[in-house]
């Protein structure tokens, strides 16, 4: 019926439409790249929105990152005709997951002023728990271990659950101790970790059946945006709040309560993943920790009527395995949900034929897929084939690729619409470098960033502990800092002064001056220190926070600090701090920034101005830019050899589905690149091209004719010029350009060449600026 449809569901296909409308029942759509999955949410909501099923705050909206919530909240805004008030269940699993346990800290043993660690300050606690236990931390690093407790805790695993091998594998079988301690310890510092966002509101809603029930009553609209790379514990997170199915209770009476044994774990071990979601949604803790102890066990659940829930996805675009994602959570839906209703969508409204063909060929290169058929309506008979290009080394290929892109530059491209999508980030140096240099904008998405770094992250923590001064972490690293002649001694008495009062550092520290437990110096040095931040904590009320931040890092003389330092990086240190301070004006509070800072995983720049984007390819999922540049095609780097020393096969078709997701992204024109050689941790290697280009079809790609000054890689067409090779790592690549490389390599290393390290180190001088002396990578 096409009578007075709103505006908004016009453009849609019919399958989209189909999805936006059953707003009954769950739905699951389950689509390749660029068919329309996230903007079919996005007209949901605004359908829901406008026809008045539900007001924005009954409405749980999932999105990957920080970056997609804040865009789908326009995009609805758009659609429905006027900016939409509220939406505050719109977002990330970890900011509702923050948002929840704000809300209600106190039924999981934590104040709603919580801090949220991150991992360097997680590595810091856990390194002091091993060392309090009186174990080597070079024998059992803590950063081992603080992935050990990330992967279960994205398995939903308390550590009652955690499987006895693991307990046993770490710290001479000390491992579910530790992790017990862990979570003590973490409750004393008034913090939680990133897992913690998502595990704590598990555990309140399995405890108070009653607050479970109130957010049952108040989400009429589930949605879930990427489903595919969902986790475990964001699975079971996402049920809870679903509910059950009716009926599902009664498959489990009373399901057996995880036991220590080695009996058990064998048993555990032959259940199926879903039997054991459905076990850790369930079971009661049978062997309740110091932590989970005050927690009683969920009430059984009330039947309820269906949720509507909508989830989107592609199998295809699974890419966060490493990171615990359970690509069969999509496969299970229907099992899950029954009376699901799955929609396909096979348009695909992004890309053109050859950027489709091109990654439909070489993702049909993995096993186990679902299979999906995908069409565009973009194609035009002048549209680019997929480019391949060659370069001698990396910093040939940054060059490279700013010329190609003042070139579009020049034809009126708006560099807003150019990506640069790296496999790990030591990539992007190199191109930030370049641009710094021609003067061409651009932004650095996600990754390693501006908090993470050290300057910045030793004035958080002055901030931190302002306002949270429990927060120990934050006191132990800026306590010294600058040197103040509070040495190692002075602060492992106040640990232990704080630690037998079961009190923060800082509340140790101004007991302990009053004391004549500190040499003279010390105590102070210790003065002076608290009252810094006694005076900074009465501030923090009524001088506005970026003025505050300022006096704190001037009086607590970090600035000075930074100021008479001598090195080379120091002034751009002094630089990021002020950028700090700016960045803190668009926030209301010190404590509102603090928490972004937590939280935020794109690197916040100018968003207005016209620049490139830089960012790895995990980051990019579910973006879309006419032009991409997908440099680094490399064995080793892409597919990573970590990946596949680690993952095997599974390993090798994440990667690849990595290499689908960056071609996909690319509306108009997509460049891949290979280079030569490749300087790793300082150190020049000699690669290969990825195996991923052998796995392109002919008929989409082309390989540039000349691409480098260097001149050895002019190619022929892509008939002479294919990458073939039977085995990746022999030697047997058939292109001109490799072979005249493989030539130049045997005359400067004489043997070696094309191992999959080198063994040779050579000085060799070539480019344009003199002789450079190249390493290659020895035993
Ligand atoms: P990905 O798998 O990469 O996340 P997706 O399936 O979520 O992709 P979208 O990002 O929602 O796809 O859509 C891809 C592009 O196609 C967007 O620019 C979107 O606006 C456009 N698009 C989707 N559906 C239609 C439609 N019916 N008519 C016109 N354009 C559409
Ligand atoms: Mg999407």
């Amino acid at each position: 019926d096409k009578t007075q449809r709103p505006d908004y569901l016009s453009g849609l296909n019919p399958e989209q439409r189909e999805a936006v409308e059953t707003l009954e029942g769950p739905v699951l759509v389950l689509a390749g790249a660029g068919t329309g999955k996230t903007r079919v949410l996005t007209t949901r909501i605004a359908h829901i929105l406008s026809t008045g099923r539900a007001y924005p705050s009954q409405i749980l909206a999932v999105t990957f990152t920080n970056k997609a919530a804040r865009e789908m909240k326009e995009r609805i805004g758009v659609l429905v005709g006027h900016a939409v008030e509220g939406m505050p269940w719109l977002g990330t699993f970890h900011s509702i997951g923050v948002k929840l346990l704000r809300r209600h800290a106190e039924l999981v043993g934590l104040r709603s002023d919580f801090t949220i660690l991150d991992t360097d300050d997680v590595v810091r606690l856990i390194k002091q728990l091993i060392q309090a236990e009186g174990l080597d931390d070079k024998r059992w690093p803590a950063k081992q271990f603080a992935g050990m407790i990330d992967t279960w805790k994205n398995k939903g695993l308390d550590p009652a659950q955690i499987p006895e091998g693991d307990a046993r594998a770490f710290a001479n079988g000390k491992g579910r101790e530790l992790y017990v301690a862990y979570q003590n310890r973490l409750l004393t510092l008034n913090a939680c970790d990133f897992g913690d966002l998502l595990l704590h509101p598990i555990r309140m809603f399995r405890a108070n059946p009653d607050v479970l029930k109130d957010y049952h009553d108040k989400f009429r609209y589930i949605l879930v945006d990427e489903y595919q790379d969902t986790n475990t514990a964001q699975y079971m997170w996402l049920r809870l709040l679903a509910q059950r199915p009716q009926g599902a209770r009664e498959k489990h009476p009373s399901p057996p309560p995880p036991h220590k044994g080695e009996g058990q774990e064998r048993v555990a071990a032959s259940r199926s993943p879903s039997n054991l979601v459905e076990e850790r949604l369930s079971a009661p803790q049978a062997s309740p920790s110091p932590l989970w102890g005050g927690v009683g066990e969920g009430k059984s659940r009330e039947e309820k009527p269906r949720v509507n829930i909508c989830c989107v996805g592609d199998d295809d675009q699974s890419i966060y395995g490493w990171r615990g994602a359970e690509v069969d959570n999509i496969l299970r839906f229907e099992k899950d949900f029954p009376g699901a209703k799955v929609i396909k969508l096979e348009r695909n409204y992004r890309s053109t034929e050859h950027i489709l063909g091109a990654a439909a060929h070489l993702i049909a290169h993995n096993e186990g897929r679902l299979g999906k058929t995908l069409f565009t309506d973009r194609s035009h008979p002048d549209d680019e084939k997929v480019h391949v290009h060659a370069a001698w080394d990396s910093e040939e290929e940054a060059r490279a690729v700013g010329e190609e892109i003042e070139q579009l530059q020049r034809r009126k491209h708006n560099l807003n619409d150019i990506a640069i999508l790296v496999r790990a980030s030591f990539q992007m140096r190199e191109f930030e470098d370049r641009f710094v240099t021609l003067g061409l904008n651009y932004r650095v998405i996600g990754g390693p960033r501006f908090y993470e770094r050290l300057e910045i992250r030793d004035a958080m923590a002055y901030f931190r502990l302002v306002c949270q001064p429990a927060d120990d972490l934050a006191f132990e690293r800026i306590v010294n800092t600058p040197k103040r002649g509070l040495g190692d001694t002075t602060v492992r008495n106040l640990h232990d002064y704080a630690r037998a009062r079961d009190i923060p550092m800082l509340a140790a520290a101004t007991e302990i001056i009053e004391t004549d437990e500190l040499k003279p110096k010390a105590r102070k040095a210790l003065f002076d220190v608290v009252t810094d931040f006694r005076r900074w904590q009465t501030l923090l009320e009524t001088t506005p926070h970026t003025e505050l931040a300022e006096q704190i890092l001037d009086e607590s003389g970090y600035t000075a600090m930074w100021q008479a330092d001598k090195s080379a990086e120091a002034p751009g240190r002094l630089e990021n701090l002020k950028e700090l301070i700016r960045s803190m004006e668009a926030f209301e509070s010190m404590r509102g920034f603090l928490e972004h800072v937590a939280l935020v995983m794109d690197a916040e720049q100018n968003e207005n101005m016209d620049a490139v984007s830089i960012m790895t390819l995990h980051s990019a999922k579910g973006l879309e830019f006419d032009t991409i540049f997908l440099p680094g095609w490399e064995e080793g780097l892409f597919p990573h050899q970590r990946a596949l020393d680690e993952g095997g096969r599974a390993g090798l078709e994440e990667e690849r589905r990595l290499a689908y997701v960056g071609i996909t992204r690319a509306k108009r024109r997509c460049h891949i690149w290979f280079v030569s050689n490749r300087r790793i941790h300082g150190l020049w290697q000699t690669t290969m091209p990825s195996r991923f280009l052998d796995e392109l079809p002919i008929d989409h790609v082309e390989v540039a004719e000349q691409d480098v000054s260097y001149g050895g890689y002019n190619r022929g067409g892509y008939g002479q010029s294919r990458f073939d090779k039977a085995d990746p790592f022999e030697n047997t690549y058939q292109t001109p350009g490799w072979k005249r490389a493989q030539q130049h390599r045997t005359e400067a290393t004489r043997d070696n060449w094309g191992t999959r390290s080198g063994h040779a180190v050579e000085r060799i001088g070539y480019g344009e600026s003199g002789p450079r002396t190249r390493t290659i990578e020895g035993e």
